[in-house]
């Protein structure tokens, strides 16, 4: 579909955006590029949404097609050694995010070229989809009132699917998520005289353990959930029983009820473990993104696209991993997507410091952005 020199100008234009990463709400240089290069393609640019949020328009009147990439970089230091890698010292794209943005700007070139005969192609680049809910914020912003839209579409390039695999659910596809802080305050003391202190660290221990087992026994075993802690902190001696731990983790889910479920026994759970060691519990449990739940019609839309163009469509997932676009889906009718993406050989992992884009799905996805676009404007 695309020329050979515009894959190579995508390839760069990502390789440009990995080597100067932006975290959340701070994607000034990536906002400024990306407006650039749309403005002089002749898109409609707005700008300012979130802040650095970027919304261009094309074509006129219904339907109204949305094509959303997230732009934001994530707070790790870099170890892929590639010659893009990032200048910003612990800042790196690690989840792809430069990639979208590069296939979304190679689909808005081709579809600025080809004309938008009838209805509007309205491209979203989001910024903070790493914890910070951007999308949420544009939200709430006005994005969908100043750009109201009939079906809004996201991928996300996939590194444990081939390249060539592609899948869009009918329904569940990404989790919801909270995170938790738990303070438990007691007694300290000697190490050597455990009955003149609380149990602060016995607390510590049996909450990590009693919370990871809400899932399986709270739930339904059909249900799935997932309590993880993922931080516990305490002590500075051999011989002090400390008067303080904090315990860390982070909780997902599909149903609204389990969400319900989990917090209650969150709550529960740690105070009732601080109480048994005579200590007690600060709770701070925070809810953050909604489930990603796609509608069917639109994911089948996809799928047709995605077998048109010869992709693999067999259905795999949910992930219990969770994603902004969720907020979006709340709003409007439309569909997740996952672009196999996986490299030969030692294929890093979203988040890992070693991941890297694979260039090679990029013109797959950037397709993909263009038919979707032409199918869903000519109704
Ligand atoms: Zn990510
Ligand atoms: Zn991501």
């Amino acid at each position: 579909m695309f020329d050979q020199d515009h894959i190579a100008e995508a390839i760069a234009w990502r390789h440009d955006l990995h080597r100067h990463p932006e975290l959340g709400f701070e994607e000034h240089r990536t906002s400024e590029m990306i407006a650039a290069l749309l403005t002089g393609w002749g898109w409609r640019v707005h700008r300012g949404l979130a802040g650095t949020g970027v919304v261009a328009q094309m074509g006129q009147g219904a339907p109204v097609i949305g094509l959303r990439a997230d732009i934001d970089a994530l707070p790790i230091v870099e170890a892929t050694g590639a010659a893009h890698a990032s200048t910003i010292p612990g800042k790196m794209h690690a989840c792809g995010h430069d990639g979208h943005a590069a296939m979304l700007l190679l689909a808005a070139r081709q579809i600025a070229a080809e004309g938008v005969e009838q209805g509007t192609v309205t491209l979203i680049f989001q910024p903070a989809e790493e914890s910070e809910g951007g999308a949420r914020v544009m939200i709430e912003q006005g994005l969908f009132t100043q750009f109201p839209v009939d079906k809004v579409f996201g991928i996300h390039n996939w590194p444990g699917l081939a390249p060539g695999r592609f899948v869009a659910r009918d329904d569940k596809m990404m989790a919801a998520f909270s995170v938790f802080d738990i303070e438990i305050l007691g007694k300290g003391g000697h190490g050597a005289m455990p009955e003149q202190s609380d149990g602060v660290i016995a607390a510590a221990g049996r909450t990590a353990a009693a919370l990871q087992e809400i899932p399986a026994r709270a739930l339904s075993p059909l249900e799935p959930g997932v309590v993880s802690v993922t931080q516990i902190h305490s002590g500075s001696a051999y011989n002090v029983c400390p008067d303080r731990a904090v315990l860390r983790g982070t909780c997902r889910w599909f149903g609204p009820e389990a969400g319900d479920i989990i917090e209650e026994r969150v709550r529960r759970v740690a105070t009732a473990e601080a109480t048994a060691q005579g200590c007690t519990a600060n709770i701070d449990y925070q809810r953050r993104y909604p489930a990603t739940i796609n509608s069917a019609p639109e994911a089948a839309l996809a799928r047709d696209v995605a077998a048109e163009m010869g992709l693999d469509t067999a259905m795999t997932g949910p992930s219990m991993a969770s994603e902004d676009f969720a907020f979006m889906l709340n709003e409007v009718p439309g569909a997740y997507l996952w672009l196999g993406a996986a490299r030969e050989g030692e294929n890093p992992g979203l988040h890992s410091a070693k991941f890297d884009f694979n260039d090679a799905v990029l013109p797959a996805g950037a397709e993909l952005w263009v038919r979707l676009a032409r199918r869903a404007t000519r109704g």
